[in-house]
């Protein structure tokens, strides 16, 4: 009989009652260091004292009262957001593929209000993952997600990551903007390189291109910077933000120039949920924390010191792992394709550290952006011992 929970995941058997900061308890009573961060998500660890506190305080006095009123919570944090970023507006959602929506919406508004309504197709990327709606599930492309589901959305094409001259030769007279995810995170802990951007930057601006940015996983803080484009140091024209922006609150956002923004007039876009005085009051103690002097310092500092960790533990287990990738604290332990990442995720599960798998035979490991270098030491053994695991059935399987 089918679970009354639908079975649309491959869940671990694995039930957490609470949380403290990078650490997990099961309701039997285990202790799992979290190095997932539920899917990046938890920027800020469980039970954060001061995230916490204002969710209670904020839902106890009024949760959500819909756009149709003024909502100051949204206002502070907009306007928060403005002041730190490339960004003129933001319009709040609830999810990273509802931001991405809304995005490509914004793009293709632009453009038509700007006299060039036949401009409307986006250059997506090969790796990339946009979220699961009908039509980011195309701007994805990844034809196992895609089947099933009818005729993919019409407007996006698809080029390798990286390669300027296939992004060039994708543009043609249709062409609205380019989409991509600045660290591709589900397709494999993929950072694009700095030049890249760069390079993505100037055909947009040669060719009347909008660059539209997917932070939904690289962005909040995640890279060192508030943004990961910031690295490149380019602005894009408009980009989206999920994820991490809430803490664990269910919280999206599309951050947009004004040229971009002035386009989405009333009516022309909207959500119910979408900027509750709860979403953002949860936004905005989010940045209270990232935002206070040294914490991004702290974020980077704590990341290079993980990196070199992985670094060092690829090296030490050639057999398991070919290297590591990624940026900030969305790091990726390549694997041999002998070793699976799902049974390497089995293996650290039984070290007592969680992690996400991602594309291509990549092990992600995406902690909350609190943690200590010693909570980075500790996972780092546990990677080491799950390496160890992993090593002796390479052996059988080499007698064999
Ligand atoms: C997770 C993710 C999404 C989708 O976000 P949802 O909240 O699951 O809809 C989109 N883009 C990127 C880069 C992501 O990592």
């Amino acid at each position: 009989m089918i679970p009354a929970l639908m079975p649309t995941y491959n869940r671990a058997d694995l039930a957490f009652e609470r949380g403290e900061g990078a650490w997990l308890w099961t309701d039997d009573g285990r202790r799992f260091l979290d190095f997932g961060s539920g899917i990046a998500t938890s920027s800020l660890g469980h039970g954060h004292p001061h995230l916490t506190r204002v969710i209670a305080e904020q839902a106890a006095k009024v949760m959500h009262v819909s756009n149709l009123y003024r909502v100051k919570q949204a206002e502070e944090l907009a306007a928060r957001h403005v002041a730190a970023s490339f960004a003129d507006s933001v319009f709040f959602c609830n999810s990273g593929a509802e931001a991405n929506e809304g995005m490509t919406k914004a793009v293709r508004k632009f453009h038509a209000e700007e006299g060039r309504p036949e401009r409307f197709r986006m250059i997506c990327f090969e790796g990339a993952f946009h979220g699961r709606t009908l039509t980011m599930l195309s701007a994805t492309g990844n034809a196992k997600y895609l089947a099933g589901f009818g005729p993919p959305v019409e407007g996006f094409d698809h080029v390798p990551f990286g390669n300027m001259n296939a992004v060039r030769a994708a543009i043609g007279p249709q062409t609205a903007g380019i989409m991509i995810e600045p660290v591709q995170g589900e397709g494999g802990v993929r950072p694009a390189e700095l030049r890249f951007l760069r390079e993505l930057r100037d055909v947009c601006d040669e060719f009347g291109l909008l660059l539209a940015l997917d932070e939904v996983q690289s962005g909040m803080g995640r890279s060192g910077r508030l943004w990961a484009h910031q690295w490149a140091e380019i602005e894009p024209d408009v980009m989206s933000a999920a994820k991490g922006i809430g803490g664990g609150f269910p919280l999206g956002a599309v951050l947009a120039k004004e040229k971009v923004a002035r386009h989405l007039k009333p009516g022309t876009h909207g959500t119910t949920y979408g900027g509750s005085p709860l979403a953002c009051a949860a936004g905005n103690a989010v940045l209270d924390v990232i935002l206070a002097p040294g914490f991004l310092e702290g974020v980077d500092r704590v990341a290079r010191h993980l990196w070199r960790g992985m670094l060092s533990l690829a090296e030490r287990h050639p057999r398991v792992a070919e290297g590591a990738q990624g940026a900030g604290l969305l790091l990726g332990l390549k694997l041999r394709p002998e070793v699976t990442n799902t049974e390497m995720q089995a293996a650290c599960v039984a070290e007592g550290l969680l992690t996400v798998a991602a594309g291509m035979n990549v092990l992600r490991v995406a902690p909350p952006l609190i943690i200590t270098e010693a909570e980075a030491d500790q996972a780092l053994e546990m990677l080491d011992r799950a390496c160890r695991r992993m090593t002796p059935s390479l052996a059988q399987v080499a007698a064999k």
